[in-house]
């Protein structure tokens, strides 16, 4: 069947991105949203091999109902400023390497909740990609509800004119769940590339020692990405200082832990 035209404000918005990441969950709690926040910070202190330039990193939150990407970025309270030129976003840092909007911003107390319905959700998730005022990225990274949902369809709706690619975070109990499955099964109904898998709260970093105890196991999401063809990105452990960070972001810290425990992950996207 004909795809339809790209909506114009969206493809004005996104004609200057040239990476477009969409991070997947099977379910919730598995850290999705911390690692969309460690990998923007990642790539947004990294360089182009080639120019030397800055990365240029934007993250849209697309988790309408749960945003905690401001949170773990240190950016709570911060608001969106309306220019003539659509949504400001809010930056992370002075360079104004890492750009973030999420509905986090558009809410007036951070014990808000908003209750969406479907065409709500998907209007909102237009005037994300419509309106918002990026200016040139080397990446734009979309966190996204656990699942497949209602957000998942209207983004892909959206995105599919504009090459999008998925990364998914899993859990070592990976291997057994069905719905990791299912976001995989519904990356392959709307051909949705997926750069690879990333293996979360896999093992544990004792705060008393250097050792790295198997305490909830690991290795389930490297056997599912073997399994299903899927490259393996690489395991971030189970760290009471991550919890630290996360949940009461302090922007040295937290770029601090993302130096540690994902620098050695972000390069291979750079990787054809
Ligand atoms: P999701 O987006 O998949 O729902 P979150 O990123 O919100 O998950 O993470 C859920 C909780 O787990 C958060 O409190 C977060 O701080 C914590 N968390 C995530 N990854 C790790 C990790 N590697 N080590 C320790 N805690 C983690």
């Amino acid at each position: 069947s004909a795809t339809p035209a790209p909506d114009p404000k969206i493809a004005r918005r996104l004609q200057n991105v040239k990476n477009l990441i969409i991070v997947l969950s099977g379910k919730g709690g598995v850290g999705k949203s911390s690692v969309t926040s460690q990998l923007a910070l990642s790539l947004a202190s990294q360089s182009d091999p080639i120019t030397g330039l800055r990365n240029k990193v934007g993250v849209l939150d697309v988790d309408l109902t749960g945003p905690s990407i401001p949170r773990m970025l240190g950016l709570d309270g911060q608001a969106v400023r309306q220019s003539s030129d659509g949504w400001v976003p809010v930056y992370a840092d002075r360079e104004q390497s890492l750009a973030v909007m999420s509905v986090g911003f558009l809410l007036r107390s951070k014990n808000d909740s908003v209750v969406w319905r479907g065409p709500k959700k998907n209007a909102m998730i237009k005037q994300f990609l419509g309106d918002v005022r990026w200016g040139p990225l080397d990446y734009l990274i979309l966190d996204t509800p656990p699942g497949t949902s209602d957000e998942h369809i209207s983004l892909l709706e959206y995105l599919h004119h504009f090459n999008p690619s998925a990364i998914m975070v899993t859990t070592p109990q990976a291997l057994s769940l069905a719905d990791n499955l299912r976001s995989l099964d519904f990356t392959k109904k709307v051909n949705l590339p997926l750069l690879g898998l990333v293996e979360n709260m896999s093992g544990y970093v004792c705060p008393h020692c250097t050792e790295c105890t198997n305490v909830w196991g690991k290795g389930g999401g490297e056997a599912l990405a073997g399994r299903e063809g899927l490259r393996f990105l690489g395991r971030i452990p189970i760290d009471p200082g991550l919890v630290r960070v996360l949940d009461d972001a302090k922007e040295e810290a937290t770029k601090a832990v993302h130096e540690a425990k994902m620098g050695p992950m972000a390069p291979t996207f750079n990787d054809p």
